[in-house]
């Protein structure tokens, strides 16, 4: 696993790359690096999500050591629309995802899905209703079939099968003499960047949870890949809500809506036409795009200071 930082106990993830080279903590192991989760105390009520309505109620939030990210951030996502977060690198747009993951506690104001404040219910529960596709999705060293099935363990193989299916997985493990049971990873197989992230929209299809967020990859693939992952990701996409921090013009274009960040406030709230008629800060950064991209490295392109 190749997932940075330390847990809550303190261990560094070289360490923990070393046990489990050992073969030590094997199981436990996926149960204890994810850094930073806050620990449920038990009893906790779950969250049960039928709509998948998203709300930032005046969010407050600081990294330790550091000014507030957000002081008092607010918006509302109906449930089943498709939201890009747009911004410069430093916006805040990775820090709002993992507030809604609960990765970091908020220091005031709420995050309500369904009406329920996240902080309140079990944190188990909060993960089934949340699937991620990150950035640079990292694999177990584990069989294929049980990278897929990381997060909804006891799945079947038709379904895994399927999950795959659906995210155009099933070409290239096919292609492999050991098909589901290869194991990729660390000292496994290594699979490519395009095949990681179909890997990581399969076991989003397979844990099937009502919100999706979605960090997308900011480096270029074959235009076939690129092809595949699209339309993997749109199937991925029906009948979720759906919070995308968003590079790709492709993907920034075919959204609902779009929430340009500067320094943790939303500057613009539209989709994107709208947004290019308003001339405003998402369109200066829209008349940079370059090679299919949208910049994230160049700070802030607002010089409006509200
Ligand atoms: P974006 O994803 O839009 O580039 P981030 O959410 O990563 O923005 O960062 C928002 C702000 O929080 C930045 O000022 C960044 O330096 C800071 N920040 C992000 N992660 C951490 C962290 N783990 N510790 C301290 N500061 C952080
Ligand atoms: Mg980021």
């Amino acid at each position: 696993a190749s997932i940075v930082g330390t847990n809550v106990w303190g261990l560094s993830t070289r360490m923990l790359g070393f046990f489990e080279q050992l073969g030590i903590l094997s199981g436990a192991l996926e149960l204890i690096v994810r850094p930073h989760e806050i620990p449920d105390p038990p009893g906790r009520p779950n969250l049960t999500v039928s709509e998948g309505a998203i709300r930032f109620e005046e969010v407050r939030f600081a990294h330790p050591g550091n000014g507030a990210v957000f002081d008092g951030l607010s918006f509302a996502i109906r449930p089943g629309e498709r939201v890009a977060l747009v911004g410069p690198s430093g916006a805040g747009k990775s820090t709002l995802v993992r507030l809604l993951r609960r990765q970091f506690p908020v220091e005031d104001g709420r995050i309500l899905i369904d009406g329920q404040d996240i902080a309140t219910v079990s944190l188990a529960s909060l993960n089934r209703a949340v699937a991620e596709v990150p950035q640079l999705p990292s694999l177990f060293h584990r069989s294929i079939r049980d990278n897929i099935a990381y997060g909804s363990e006891g799945a079947g193989d038709d379904a895994i099968r399927a999950a795959a299916a659906r995210a155009h997985c099933d070409r290239f493990i096919d292609g492999r003499a050991a098909g589901y049971d290869t194991v990729v990873g660390e000292r496994g197989l290594q699979l490519s960047g395009g095949e990681r992230q179909r890997v990581a929209i399969a076991r989003a299809f397979l844990k099937d949870a009502p919100v999706l967020v979605l960090d997308e990859a900011t480096s270029s693939l074959d235009s076939e890949t690129e092809h595949l992952i699209q339309d993997a990701l749109l199937g991925l996409f029906e009948g979720r809500t759906v919070i995308a921090i968003a590079h790709r013009l492709s993907t920034v274009t075919g959204m609902d809506r779009i929430l340009y960040m500067e320094k943790g406030r939303i500057l613009e709230d539209g989709d994107h036409a709208t947004l290019l008629r308003r001339d405003g800060p998402y369109a200066r950064l829209w008349r940079r795009q370059v090679g299919g991209f949208l910049p994230d490295d160049a700070g802030a392109v607002s010089d409006t200071e509200e």
